[in-house]
């Protein structure tokens, strides 16, 4: 059975795209099939996948999200781009924020994404859904067509405000259109041990969410070799194999595994 995860948390720069990137190749390398979506105009994902120029590519979400709206029939595989053994990708391009406003008027607007995941998903093991810096319609199509989200969390900053309207949304959507919608877990990123702010964010997060919501045990450490990865266009195994944030990664992987499926 698949498993569809979306990526999310309204606040950019927490490290979603990083997260994607090697949880996918993570799961890819453990034999599971993954597709990996960008829904950001931003196209992060896309570039770190190793797509330079995603204005070049033939296909992209934009035109996958179109055709839907527009009820027009899919070609299999429409936009996937085969990266390597396991792994997947739907890349973005910067229209994907025209085609957000044109959700605004179509027809069950917060279901187009869900109706093409119900297309695809059987082809795969995992999905996973890299979501843009926003609670907008297309993060609520994320959440619509998601079984969980995995939320991280920058340990760096006060979250608790942002995670609340963050978790509001979840369970809003749950309620309304997606009665199977779970948290997968709140992860902790960019830790910094040696600080007092980081480990006073991890205990205030836990101590405000951690009897209600699954919160990863592993954190991924602050790591300059992890930030060298998006512009290397590598994921974390490739690029520092033997560095803490590889082994976090892969110890995320393992906790997603048993999680999931
Ligand atoms: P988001 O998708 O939430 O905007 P990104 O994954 O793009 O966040 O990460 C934001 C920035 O932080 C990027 O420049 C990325 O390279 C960097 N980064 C991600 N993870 C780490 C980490 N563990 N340590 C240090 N820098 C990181
Ligand atoms: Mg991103």
């Amino acid at each position: 059975m698949s498993r569809v995860i979306a990526i999310a948390n309204q606040k950019g720069g927490v490290g979603k795209t990083t997260s994607a990137v090697n949880l996918a190749a993570g799961l890819a390398d453990q034999d599971k099939k993954v597709l990996v979506v960008d829904l950001d105009p931003q196209v992060s994902l896309t570039l770190c996948m190793g797509f330079r120029e995603p204005d070049k590519l033939d296909h992209s979400i934009t035109e996958v999200i179109s055709a839907v709206v527009n009820d027009d029939e899919l070609p299999e595989g429409f936009g996937i781009i085969r990266v390597r053994d396991n792994l997947d990708l739907l890349p973005s391009n910067i229209n994907l924020s025209a085609a957000e406003v044109s959700l605004v008027n179509a027809m069950s607007r917060e279901l187009v994404l869900r109706t093409y995941m119900e297309q695809i998903r059987s082809q795969y093991d995992y999905v996973l859904i890299d979501c843009m810096p926003s609670l907008g319609i297309l993060t609520v199509n994320a959440h619509a067509c998601a079984d969980s989200v995995l939320v991280p969390v920058q340990a760096a900053y006060l979250p608790v405000k942002g995670l609340q309207q963050l978790i509001k949304t979840t369970y809003t959507v749950k309620r309304r259109l997606n009665n199977n919608l779970s948290i997968e877990g709140i992860l902790f990123t960019m830790v910094d041990r040696r600080t007092v702010y980081a480990k006073e964010i991890v205990s205030e997060v836990n101590e405000v969410y951690g009897k209600s919501i699954p919160i990863f045990p592993i954190e991924i450490p602050m790591s300059v070799r992890a930030s060298e990865t998006s512009q290397m266009a590598k994921t974390i195994y490739d690029y520092d194999p033997k560095g803490k944030a590889a082994s976090a990664y892969s110890e995320l992987t393992r906790e997603v595994l048993e999680h999931g499926c």
